[in-house]
């Protein structure tokens, strides 16, 4: 059941997901958008170099750091943090207008941005992915082979504050299996409406 997910009587929500590297957030959100179509994934931009098989305007608008503060400073991105030695934000424009038309717009960014956007709306709906365990998600972030050591020895760092965050979050989700992590995620969602002005 997916119509009452943004329904364009309302104004869309922004859907916060945050979580370490590693714990599984992009497949877990692309089975979420094959359930919910009418989810709006937002693109942000980086300064980081893309991984192979990443394509420009899919996965991320990539960006040199003298493009990248340019937007900042002509007041383009809704929010931008800097992350494991890079710039990534959110571009405003898309994000705006998909929520006029009623659309839920997902972010999946890290909890610094994640806090300010929190802070600074009330029309969001924040979940934080946790790994079943510690040991789980080094496992999966070594596994996946897409980092070099220190890539993976930093993001690791990184995650451990970024776990002393999740209570920030309205929600926390443990992803033992994508389904049932997307499932929940749904849930959360579908439990939400009705609570936005
Ligand atoms: P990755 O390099 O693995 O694609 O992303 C690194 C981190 O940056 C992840 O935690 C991801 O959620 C976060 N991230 C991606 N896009 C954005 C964004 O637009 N803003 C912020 N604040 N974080 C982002």
């Amino acid at each position: 059941m997916t119509a009452s997910v943004g329904s364009p009587k309302n104004k869309g929500r922004i859907v916060i997901v945050s979580g370490p590297s590693g714990v599984g957030k992009g497949t877990v959100l692309k089975e979420l958008l094959a359930r919910n179509p009418r989810i709006f994934p937002s693109v942000s931009a980086t300064t980081r170099s893309p991984r192979e098989g990443e394509k420009e305007g899919i996965n991320y608008y990539f960006l040199s750091k003298g493009e990248f503060e340019a937007k900042i400073a002509r007041g383009e991105m809704l929010e931008y943090a800097s992350y494991s030695g890079n710039y990534y934000g959110t571009p405003a424009d898309k994000v705006q207008e998909k929520l006029d038309l009623g659309i839920d717009v997902l972010l999946e960014i890290e909890v610094q941005g994640a806090k300010k956007v929190m802070d600074a709306r009330k029309d969001v709906i924040s979940i934080f992915l946790l790994p079943p365990s510690r040991e789980e998600l080094e496992r999966r972030l070594v596994g996946r082979g897409t980092e070099d050591a220190e890539t993976i020895r930093r993001r690791l760092e990184a995650s451990g504050y970024e776990m002393g965050m999740a209570g920030l979050y309205q929600h926390q989700v443990v992803n033992h299996t994508v389904e049932q992590a997307a499932e929940e995620i749904e849930k959360i969602l579908h439990a939400g409406c009705g609570q936005m002005d």
